[in-house]
């Protein structure tokens, strides 16, 4: 799809200019100073002229107020930004003239650009140019064009009087943009004469787009009921529909995350990266997004939250979201498959064809990457756009980085460093997320608890050294950890002080885990600092009264810990 520098005439305050992206080449259609002005000033419009390889400009015809803005792109790309422009006239006798106007009135040296014509130059998305008809003193030096952008038909009329020549390349399939005037002129398409052609197409299904509108609003009049819409206009970065759009979007999934996250009962985060990941997708309008977190203990990078795909994990090395983080750098990549870091695993599992890519790298507040972005298939058939979607993104990236940290602290916060155990937090928060819903899930809700505390370990500092009591305790909790069902989770409680919940287990069965768990304890040779120990561990078991409350049950336990150490150490108590 085109999108506009300007769509008014020659008696507006811009003239009528179209571009599109071509991989790394920007291809526009004519520069009329007020389109150059645009480009040139990124207050008024932020496409970045130096993000791109090649310039090429495709000529209609020669008027002054349609291509007086190239002799200064000529200048501007030659002096200050050294990329090359190509100048396409559609006939050879427009480019003679083009050849004398960048001479004569712009004062440009041939060598500071190359001019061709459409017989001379070939690209994939040039299939042709249709002579029209203008003023008598342009008779035969005017055209439109048939374009291929991305396997979608691009009719573009230029400035005509009649649409005939037109008429068998607007088939259902293509996109047309028309120019549509509000005056009787005999020189431009008439709105008033053009309303029922224009419907004809609309009705078929053809998307028409008008431009060259040179008093919108009697044009948006005449021509409502057909379902035309106006050309988009780009400013400041988004066109003016898009911005409207984009802005319903930002707002519905902003106020329905906030009172989501009012509303959350069960702490689940990953539902803020799932809105965030929507934001995302709905900014830079593409098909698919993912937020991946990067787990450098584990090397690894796996999906927060992916619209259209399951959780994925996979090695941090790999992919383009890998390729992204190792470069640090945004990657825009709008042919994956010649991309030897596109993983195309998911596509031939799934039948899904990626087209475009951009990930964007997301940092913490101390500016370290520990994540991105991914979003898959920019809706339309240009690809990402380097210049504009990853400015777009910088929002959502930005929340889904202090998101990702926050959510990273919570989760440190929660943990023991030493044993990788969670700890006395993260039981409580446990708590209140799984365990008290599930004692009142049902009255039937059994649930158990042991605390257990190793013999004498104060004699393993003494006698060995504090390195050995580390080793002791990461061997125990790792022991511990290891009886777990699913169903089961242990927490460091204190020093070497362990806590396990076991969910749908009675008394009994608690018994029988904490005795499984002190033979193999006592029965462990432990590698402590270059020497070899023995340690034994003694428990308190308690079912869990839902009437009492946590500190109450846990008192329960430690008082049968207490009778345990009292009787010999090395043993179960549960009454
Ligand atoms: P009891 O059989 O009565 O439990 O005797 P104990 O020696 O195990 O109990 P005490 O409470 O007297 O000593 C516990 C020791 O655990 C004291 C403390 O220095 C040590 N400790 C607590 N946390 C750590 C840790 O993270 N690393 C090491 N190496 N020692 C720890
Ligand atoms: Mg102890
Ligand atoms: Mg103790």
């Amino acid at each position: 799809m085109l999108t506009f520098l300007g769509r008014g005439s020659a008696f507006t305050d811009e003239q009528n200019s179209a571009y599109f992206v071509d991989g790394n080449n920007l291809v526009l259609i004519d520069c009329p100073m007020s389109s150059f002005e645009k480009l040139n000033n990124k207050d008024i419009n932020d496409i970045d002229l130096s993000a791109y390889e090649h310039v090429y400009v495709l000529v209609t015809h020669t008027h002054g107020d349609h291509i007086s803005g190239i002799g200064m792109l000529i200048d501007l790309l030659h002096f200050v930004l050294r990329t090359p422009i190509t100048i396409i006239a559609p006939s050879e006798e427009v480019q003679t003239d083009l050849h004398l106007y960048f001479l004569r009135i712009e004062g440009c040296n041939d060598s500071w650009y190359e001019l061709t014509n459409v017989n001379e130059f070939k690209a994939d998305w040039l299939e042709k140019t249709i002579p029209t008809v203008h003023t008598e003193e342009l008779a035969g030096k005017c055209f439109g064009y048939v374009l291929n952008i991305g396997g979608t038909r691009i009719v573009y009329t230029g400035d005509t009087n009649t649409i005939e020549p037109f008429e068998k390349y607007i088939l259902e399939s293509s996109e047309a943009y028309i120019e549509m005037s509000a005056f009787p002129s005999p020189v431009h398409l008439n709105c008033e004469k053009m309303h029922d052609k224009i419907l004809e197409y609309t009705s078929k299904g053809i998307r028409v787009y008008l431009m060259h509108l040179d008093n919108e609003k009697k044009i948006a009049d005449v021509m409502k009921d057909t379902g035309a819409e106006f050309a988009p206009l780009r400013q400041g970065g988004f066109t003016m529909e898009d911005t409207g759009r984009m802005l319903a979007g930002i707002f519905d999934i902003t106020d329905s995350l906030y009172k989501d996250m009012c509303m959350n009962r069960s702490k689940d985060h990953t539902m803020l990266f799932t809105y965030l990941t929507d934001l995302g997708k709905t900014i830079v309008d593409a098909d698919r997004a993912s937020f991946w977190k990067w787990d450098k203990r584990k090397h690894q990078l796996w999906t927060m939250s992916a619209t259209g795909v399951d959780r994925i994990t996979i090695p941090d090395n790999s992919g383009l979201v890998g390729k992204a983080l190792r470069l640090k750098k945004t990657l825009v990549v709008n042919d994956p498959y010649s991309d030897p870091d596109f993983n195309k695993d998911i596509d031939l599992q799934t039948g899904y064809k990626t087209k475009s890519v951009l990930v964007l790298p997301v940092a913490d507040i101390n500016g370290d990457f520990i994540g991105a972005l991914q979003l898959i298939n920019k809706n339309g058939n240009q690809g990402f756009d380097a210049a504009v979607d990853p400015k777009k993104l910088s929002l959502a990236a930005l929340v889904c980085g202090i998101a990702l940290e926050s959510e990273t602290f919570l989760e440190d916060s929660h943990h023991d460093r030493l044993t990788g155990l969670k700890n006395r937090m993260g039981f409580y928060y446990d708590f209140a997320k799984k365990y008290k819903d599930y004692l009142i899930s049902g009255s039937d809700m059994t649930m158990c608890v042991f605390i257990c505390d190793i013999d004498k370990f104060k004699r393993v500092n003494d006698t060995y050294g504090h390195n050995a009591g580390d080793d002791v305790l990461e061997f125990t909790s790792h022991l511990i950890d290891s009886s777990c069902s699913d169903k089961d989770c242990v927490y460091r409680w204190g020093g070497e002080e362990f806590v396990m919940v076991m969910r749908d287990t009675d008394l009994e069965g608690a018994v029988k885990k904490a005795e499984e768990i002190r033979v193999k304890l006592m029965n462990s040779d432990i590698e402590a600092d270059g020497n070899t120990l023995k340690c034994t561990l003694s428990f308190g078991c308690a079912l869990f009264d839902p009437d009492k409350s946590i500190e109450e049950n846990i008192s329960q336990a430690d008082e049968r810990l207490y009778n345990a150490k009292e009787s010999g150490r090395n043993r179960v108590c549960w009454e």
